[in-house]
């Protein structure tokens, strides 16, 4: 049966000065609604490569990534994407850099509810009170919440975040791990997780795809469904595959 994210057998190469430079060979990902998938796998593996494809912004050489049933084939207003260094418009507030995805998808939607669907989720990542500050006021944190609310606040179909966290502290991220659930609680939303964070992914996702090889392919799929005091022994192998053990 087909899945809310589809994507199914994806080659891609780059076009180089060098010739073709294979990035993806042969890549299987299925995802259902409302799931959370996140993407491991060594840096150049192509995971950057793959948030590009689901976004539209490129389509593969072979292969098909389906969103809902239809094939992506240009970009979509309809995905939330975050990234690490979140792109602010510093001469707005927190609240409308937040309400801006509403501004190009719902430009129908009064103000005075767009404002509250901002406030409402700015609110729910702990940032009560920050609403009129300007991005450079705030911690990168606290950036990276706004920047989740805003990958949001429109309800995306799918919610594209490539490696989020990876500029913060080991405490930072921890809070916006939990964050990232409490979100997900309030609000269910499907979502590709790109990380090399093997924890990271273990602790969101509802399945973890390892990728790896040169070019990448789908190695493991691991559902995850453990424990809360789960814990996961990682081993890298010489080529950088990622293992997960669990234990
Ligand atoms: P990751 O996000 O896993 O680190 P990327 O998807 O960004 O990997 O890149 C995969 C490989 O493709 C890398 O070797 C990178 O140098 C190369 N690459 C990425 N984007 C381009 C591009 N626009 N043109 C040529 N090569 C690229
Ligand atoms: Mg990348």
């Amino acid at each position: 049966m087909q899945k809310f994210i589809d994507i199914r057998g994806v080659k891609h190469a780059y076009k180089t000065k060098n010739g073709p430079l294979p990035v993806l060979d042969g890549l299987d990902v299925g995802v259902g609604e409302g799931e959370f998938c996140a993407v491991v796998g060594p840096s150049g593996c192509g995971k950057s490569t793959l948030t590009r494809l689901v976004s539209g912004l490129m389509r593969p050489d072979e292969g098909a990534v389906v969103l809902d049933g239809q094939e992506v084939s240009s970009p979509r207003k309809t995905v939330g994407m975050a990234f690490q260094n979140p792109v602010m418009l510093e001469w707005r507030t927190i609240l409308e850099n937040v309400m801006l995805p509403l501004e190009i998808v719902a430009p129908g939607m009064g103000r005075a509810e767009k404002e509250a669907r901002a406030t409402h989720l700015l609110e729910m990542v702990g940032l009560k009170g920050f609403e009129k500050k300007r991005p450079s006021e705030l911690s990168g944190g606290m950036r990276q919440r706004a920047s989740l609310c805003r990958a949001i606040v429109h309800k995306p179909q799918v919610l594209i975040m490539d490696e989020p966290f990876g500029a913060l502290d080991n405490f930072t991220r921890e809070d916006l791990w939990q964050t990232m659930r409490d979100l997900r609680a309030a609000e269910p939303f499907t979502c590709i997780l790109i990380t090399h964070d093997l924890r990271e992914s273990v602790f969101l996702g509802d399945q973890v795809i390892v990728l790896s090889g040169r070019p990448a392919r789908t190695q493991y799929v691991l559902d995850v469904d453990l424990p809360a005091d789960r814990t996961i022994d990682i081993l890298y192998e010489p080529k950088a595959v990622a293992m997960l053990h669990l234990l």
